[in-house]
Formats: C-alpha cells, sequence, structure tokens
C-alpha cells in the first residue's frame, strides 16, 4: 500500500488542499492499481485520488441505501425477503473515491484485522428459511484471511435452505495477484458460487486481472461485472460498449450498469438519471445482448433496486404498438383485440 505523501510527491502533486480529505476518507491505493495510472487525471486515476469535493460539497447522505438502519445483525443488511447482503470485511484493496460505503472506510493504520463475530448474523440466517442467496460483500470479502473466509463459506453451507452464495469483490479487477490458485480451489468447494467484480474501465482489463478472472473461471464460478457510471470516468457509449465486451471476453458477464448513489461527497462523480439511459439505448443491439447489463438505480432509504429501460414506444392504440428500433425507425408490432389495455397499464402510460 502507497502512503498519500509518497503518491502526492511521486505524481508531483500539492498535497495541502487533500489533507484534509485523507483525513476524513483515507486514501488507499495498491502498486498494481497506481501502475494503470498514465496521465494525471486519468480515469484511474479519477477513482482513487482525493478530490476537495469530498468534503467541501454537503449534498447527498451518509448512507444513502439505509444499510445501517435496515441492518438486522451487525453487518448484516436484510432488504429484500429471500436474500440478505452481509458486510463481511471493512478493508479493500483500494478505496474508490466514489465508495457508497465510505463512511465505514477504516484508518489505514496497519493494525492487523479483529476477527469478526459470525454468530449473530449466521444465526439470524439460519433461523429464517426464507433467506436462500447470500451475498457476502464489504469490503472485499475476497482480501480475508483464507481460513475466515473458507470458514464463513463452511458455516453458511451447512444451513440447509441457503441454495447461493455470491460475492460481490473488486480484488479480481484492483488486487489481481491476490487471486491464487488456492483462493479458488476453496472457493470451487461451495457451488453455487457466483462472484460479481467491480470493473469501471477498459483500462483495467489487463493481462493480470485477464488471468484472475480465468482463474476464478477455471473453478467453475460465474462472474458477472458491477460498473458504477462514473462522470468523467466512464460516461460514454464508446467507453462503455469497450468495456461491457471486453468484460464478456474474459469471461465476465455484464450484470449492473448502477447510478451513482446520493453518497455524501461524492455528487462529483454523479451524471444525470438520462445519460445512463441514453448510453443504454445507443448500445442495445450495437453489442452483444449478453454484454448489456441492467441499468439500474438504488433507491434511497433502502427502496430496492430500480431497473431502468430508455422507452422505445411511441404509441400504443388498439390495432397497433408503434415503436422505434435501435436505428431510430419507427416499426409497428401488430397487437390482438383487448391487448392494448393492459399493455398500456404495464407501461404506465395511464
Ligand atoms: C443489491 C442488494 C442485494 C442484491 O440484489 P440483486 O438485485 O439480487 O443483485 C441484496 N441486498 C441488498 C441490501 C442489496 O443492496
Amino acid at each position: 500500500m502507497l502512503s498519500f505523501d509518497d503518491f502526492a510527491q511521486k505524481w508531483s502533486i500539492d498535497s495541502a488542499p487533500l489533507e484534509p480529505v485523507a483525513a476524513r476518507y483515507p486514501f488507499r491505493l495498491n502498486g498494481y492499481f497506481e501502475g494503470l495510472i498514465t496521465t494525471r487525471e486519468d480515469p484511474i486515476w479519477k477513482q482513487v485520488v482525493p478530490d476537495t469535493r469530498e468534503i467541501s460539497d454537503l449534498s447527498g447522505f451518509e448512507d444513502p441505501l439505509a444499510e445501517e438502519e435496515l441492518s438486522v445483525a451487525p453487518n448484516l443488511v436484510h432488504r429484500y425477503p429471500n436474500r440478505v447482503l452481509w458486510l463481511v470485511n471493512d478493508r479493500c484493496a483500494l478505496h474508490c473515491r466514489f465508495c457508497t460505503r465510505k463512511r465505514r472506510w477504516p484508518d489505514d493504520d496497519g493494525s492487523p484485522q479483529t476477527p469478526p463475530d459470525l454468530k449473530p448474523a449466521l444465526d439470524y440466517i439460519a433461523r429464517r428459511e426464507q433467506i436462500v442467496d447470500v451475498l457476502l460483500s464489504g469490503g472485499d470479502p475476497l482480501l480475508l484471511p483464507e481460513e475466515l473466509l473458507d470458514e464463513i463459506l463452511r458455516k453458511l453451507r451447512e444451513i440447509r435452505h441457503v441454495q447461493v452464495i455470491r460475492i460481490g469483490s473488486r480484488v479480481p479487477c484492483a488486487m489481481p495477484g491476490a487471486v491464487s490458485q488456492r483462493l479458488a480451489r476453496m472457493l470451487s468447494k461451495f457451488h453455487p458460487l457466483y462472484i460479481n467484480i467491480h470493473f469501471n474501465h477498459p483500462a483495467e482489463i489487463t493481462e493480470a486481472s485477464a488471468r484472475a478472472c480465468s482463474t476464478l473461471a477455471k473453478a467453475g464460478i460465474p462472474l458477472g461485472s458491477q460498473t458504477v457510471l462514473l462522470r468523467g470516468v466512464n460516461d460514454s457509449q464508446e467507453i462503455l460498449a469497450e468495456l461491457f465486451h471486453r468484460l464478456l471476453a474474459i469471461r465476465v458477464r455484464p450484470y449492473y450498469l448502477m447510478q451513482m448513489d446520493l453518497t455524501a461527497g461524492t455528487a462529483h462523480f454523479r451524471t444525470p438519471l438520462g445519460t445512463g439511459l441514453k448510453i443504454l439505448r445507443m448500445l442495445r443491439n450495437r453489442i452483444s445482448g449478453l454484454a448489456m447489463p441492467q441499468f439500474v438505480v438504488d433507491l434511497p432509504g433502502g427502496r430496492g433496486k430500480l431497473p431502468l429501460l430508455p422507452n422505445m414506444i411511441r404509441e400504443i392504440n388498439d390495432r397497433q404498438m408503434i415503436v422505434r428500433n435501435y436505428t431510430g425507425h419507427s416499426c409497428a408490432y401488430p397487437l390482438l383485440r383487448g391487448e392494448a389495455e393492459e399493455l398500456k397499464v404495464e407501461m404506465a402510460r395511464l
């Protein structure tokens, strides 16, 4: 890990105005990810280097998704009936400045982690048969000591009703050297296990990150990606088309493109909602359907994820639905008698 002073010196930036930012929201960057920076202010830089707007902007919420309020045990968020989010680690390979959980960032004082108390969360899950899907996130679960992650997964597997386990991680992208054959072998004992990786920019797809993904895919783990739509980083159709296509080529299926949460001190990263919809409309049918993620907004207050689609319908009448196709051409789709009513209701046009 690089200290902020060393980083500032190396890249000759004036660190004084950024010190209060780093004091509030610690800087964290590893040598591998720093190596992806080609110039100051490039899309890698913007994701990891502190910015004074993080503390000058007073809009937004510390905990936009009300995760603390929805916690049912320490670090366990139960929002949807059949699945839970378990934040098993506070540490990450780096600190993304737009992080939705930056309120929880630990100070990087180099002290060893205290092992978390797993029992309350495990008891909660074990007592509720409706929980069939457990999502481990953090921080980054793949940075836990291997024996501890093994223990967490083993204890979850002992709960009969937990059918699917998912891990959300940035490690294959941000610290690919940490994805060893050994780790993949350990994970493969717990199928069905899915991993969703946080990738934001084509520059993050390197030989090393491709190899890390391959190691996991060969262990039988289906890989998805969760990309955050970030102003000045990836908010263009060219960049995202390349990212999604190249992810598919390294066996990572784009899952979500996420609208920036309303997190305090991150407004400079947020794009208008229309930007995401426009990009989606431009990409539709131009890249493989398999490379198309869902565009989702995580609603404030923990009201859940809302997928948004550009509206391609121009008119619905008794005989037909008139739509615009991906090239902008108007097309008619014939409707059966009586079909229009229900269609209008489902399309929320009434
Ligand atoms: C995102 C999220 C999930 C998982 O949602 P999916 O749409 O199934 O991927 C579960 N719980 C919480 C609290 C979440 O934020």
